[in-house]
């Protein structure tokens, strides 16, 4: 294995095990977060900068687009020259792609590699990262990828990562709205829920939602109905994500009315109700509650 040197900025849920299994694996890792945390096996530095000392790539784990422009502002002219950035953040298209034209003209390689898997999947090694950027710049990274993930699938040029992260949950925000709001129904019809899930597991009506990740308490596989919907996914997650599918949908004029009304019940959820630290899952007993709305 070639060992290289590796900055990590952005140790939180999810940074802080990916900086872990890098250094477990041996490289070594220089870890930075304004707030101070770290990551078993990785050497804190002071700033952003200090990450970059010697770095043959720099990782970042960041809450949105906007930190990630401002913190890339640092990194890219302290970085070594032929050095790449890999952006796994989940962010808007065009921050992606802003970013990767800046690390171009600096001279610097840039992958953008959000991922899917959750603090489970970044703790065991097994996330999946979809990624955009130059054949030359992905294959750099697989190594990383390998460590901190089982998949990793090259999308295109630089935000085809991003591109699909957001498709993919748009897909999953409707789709598990949809299963909720079935469950709802299914109740008020007299429906037992084991029923439902065994009818429709094996159904047209199946889907990761209902077969893997089952939103009713004590059906199907484990999940987080199953632990008073603490998150797994939490709502204000799927919110954000389902935010940016809108952003990039209203930036390329695609109509999306079902990522739109999907956004507009989690907006709901999470700022008006009591969605905020609960499952994205926890839609069942929001519906199952209410009686008709106004359509
Ligand atoms: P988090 O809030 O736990 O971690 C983000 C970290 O970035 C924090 O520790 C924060 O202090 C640090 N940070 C903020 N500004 C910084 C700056 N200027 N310099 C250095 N560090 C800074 O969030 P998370 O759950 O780890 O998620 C990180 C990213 O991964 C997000 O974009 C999220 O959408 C995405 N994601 C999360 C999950 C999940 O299940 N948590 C799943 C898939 C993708």
């Amino acid at each position: 294995m070639t060992t290289y040197t590796i900055g990590f900025v952005g140790l939180g849920n999810m940074g802080a095990p990916m900086a872990a299994n890098l250094a477990a694996a041996g490289y070594t890792v220089l870890g930075f977060d304004v707030a101070g945390t770290t990551a078993k096996g990785v050497t804190s530095v002071a700033t952003a900068e200090a990450a970059c000392e010697g770095a043959d790539f720099v990782i970042t784990m960041l809450p949105n687009g906007t930190i990630l422009r401002r913190v890339a502002d640092q990194l890219i002219p302290a970085m070594k020259t032929g050095a790449t950035l890999v952006d796994c953040s989940t962010v808007d298209v065009q921050s992606a792609r802003d970013v990767d034209a800046q690390a171009t003209a600096a001279g610097a390689g840039f992958v953008d590699a959000p991922v899917s898997g959750g603090i489970g999947g970044a703790a065991g090694g097994t996330l999946t990262f979809m990624a955009g950027g130059s054949d030359t710049a992905f294959a750099s990274a697989l190594p990383l990828f390998d460590i901190m993930g089982q998949k990793a699938v090259h999308c295109g040029g630089a935000g085809a990562g991003q591109a699909a992260k957001i498709c993919n949950n748009m897909i999953l925000g409707a789709t598990m709205l949809a299963t909720c709001e079935a469950f709802g129904l299914a109740d008020k019809l007299g429906l037992d829920r084991q029923k439902m899930f065994d009818v429709v597991s094996t159904s047209s009506g199946y889907s990761w939602s209902m077969n893997a990740y089952c939103p009713a308490p004590g059906v199907g596989p484990q999940s987080p109905a199953d632990n008073g919907y603490a998150p797994g996914f939490a709502a204000e997650l799927m919110l954000k994500d389902l935010g940016l599918s809108q952003q990039a949908a209203e930036a390329v004029d695609a109509d999306t009315p079902m990522g739109a009304l999907a956004l507009a019940l989690y907006q709901q959820f999470v700022e008006h109700e009591d969605g905020k630290g609960q499952d994205f899952s926890a839609m069942l007993p929001r519906f199952a509650a209410r009686g008709r709305q106004a359509p």
